[in-house]
């Protein structure tokens, strides 16, 4: 039981490889179209320059060249800047295979270099979760405590924030469209309709402000280049003219719900998370799962709270029970017999006991009861009380 499958582990952690490498993609890209940009209009301008120059002044010509040489050393200092964020991203992606790469070098789950590489991980993990739920400065000592800096998608978490903030409380979509801008066509590759949701979101604010020529004009310049594929949904916003915002219209009262606001950062979230490769759910979640899934019985989902194991984590249904909701129930080879009334495993040292009403519980727990019920076992699902002798040991077989 103590060998690793590093196959399996590995295939938990794509997340943890995929995201500096997708942010390195991204920044490389970027880099190379505003080098692209700027160097077209350069020439451009300077073959104008080239052919008009008999039209020009002396102080003219300088001005213009010294105006192109400006623009490329800003080019320059940006291309500089891109190569730094560009090597710390490589040599992240290299620190964590590094540390992936530890896990072809254990032996056993026993192994104390491998108990300290568990601990690593949790902590990584306890970072996401942390990032993920907006305790930024716990997950930042976190971070400084165990020098993780290189673990932690510290810089990915802080431009999400920073956006579903102008979401949620300013109600201002501003910076969601630029960050829409910058990522068009990867948003476009995936079908994404976050900017045209974006779109009606401002739409709509102008019609609660009775800016209706303002909210037509802009209706005309960023919502009809969705009506390839978003037609119905254009003619529902055009439609909400003619409301108030006070309107108990059903499908229009929704359009003016200040709640749009919260989902429209949901929105932002899960397709963020999608373009770096980040899964909607925490890994501490997901690792979790992994868990919970081996343990899930069909006495796990019983309404009946008798029918629970108190050691079983499944059967806490107020807490990690939640997260097993959606799992399916595990494959068990050889199966444990466990006392309801204890939670201990019955075996040939603590043998299944039956009562005469049929149910079944451990010698130890029934010998227990008996000592404070002077000789007695009350069964704690029927209520029935019997005299500990009446009990019959069962042999499992
Ligand atoms: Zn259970």
């Amino acid at each position: 039981m103590d060998k690793l499958n590093v196959d399996h582990m590995l295939a938990i952690e794509e997340p943890f490889m995929k995201v500096p490498l997708e942010q390195l993609k991204r920044a490389v890209r970027q880099t190379q179209k505003q080098a692209e940009r700027e160097t077209a209009a350069v020439s451009s301008e300077l073959s104008n320059v080239l052919k008009n120059q008999h039209r020009l002044t002396p102080g003219e010509l300088q001005q213009t060249l010294d105006g192109l040489i400006s623009r490329l050393q800003t080019l320059r200092q940006a291309l500089e800047e891109s190569k730094l964020e560009e090597a710390q991203l490589i040599q992240r992606s290299k620190q964590r295979a590094a540390d992936l790469h530890k896990l072809r070098g254990f032996e056993s789950t026993a192994q104390p270099e491998f108990q300290q590489w568990c601990r690593t991980r949790l902590d990584r993990v306890l970072i996401d979760y942390m990032l993920r739920n907006a305790n930024v400065k716990t997950a930042q000592r976190l971070v400084d405590k165990g020098g993780l800096g290189h673990f932690a998608e510290s810089s990915l978490f802080a431009l999400v924030m920073e956006i579903e903030g102008e979401l949620k409380e300013q109600h201002s979509c501003r910076a969601a469209l630029q960050w829409c801008a910058e990522n068009r066509s990867a948003l476009r590759k995936i079908q994404n309709s976050l900017e045209f949701e974006l779109r009606v979101q401002e739409f709509i604010e102008m019609i609660r402000a009775r800016n209706t020529p303002g909210a037509i004009g802009y209706a005309k310049k960023h919502l009809t280049p969705w009506s390839d594929t978003q037609m119905p949904r254009i003619q529902r916003a055009m439609t909400l003219l003619a409301f108030s915002p006070a309107t108990q219209c059903p499908p229009y009262k929704s359009m003016f719900d200040e709640a749009r606001w919260g989902g429209l950062a949901n929105d932002f979230r899960l397709v963020i998370f999608q373009l770096y490769n980040l899964p909607a759910q925490p890994l501490l979640h997901l690792l979790l799962q992994t868990g919970l899934s081996a343990l899930k019985t069909p006495a796990c989902l019983s309404e009946d709270p008798s029918e629970h194991n108190r050691n079983c984590p499944v059967c806490q249904t107020e807490t990690l029970g939640k997260l097993a909701q959606e799992l399916p129930l595990s494959h068990h080879v050889n199966s444990n017999l466990v006392c309801r009334i204890t939670g201990e495993k019955m075996n040939e040292d603590n043998p299944p006991m039956r009562l005469p009403n049929g149910y079944v519980y451990s010698q130890a727990s029934l010998s227990d009861m008996a000592v404070k019920l002077d000789g007695k076992v009350k069964c704690p699902r029927s209520s029935q009380t019997f005299k500990l002798a009446e009990a019959t040991k069962l042999f499992i077989s």
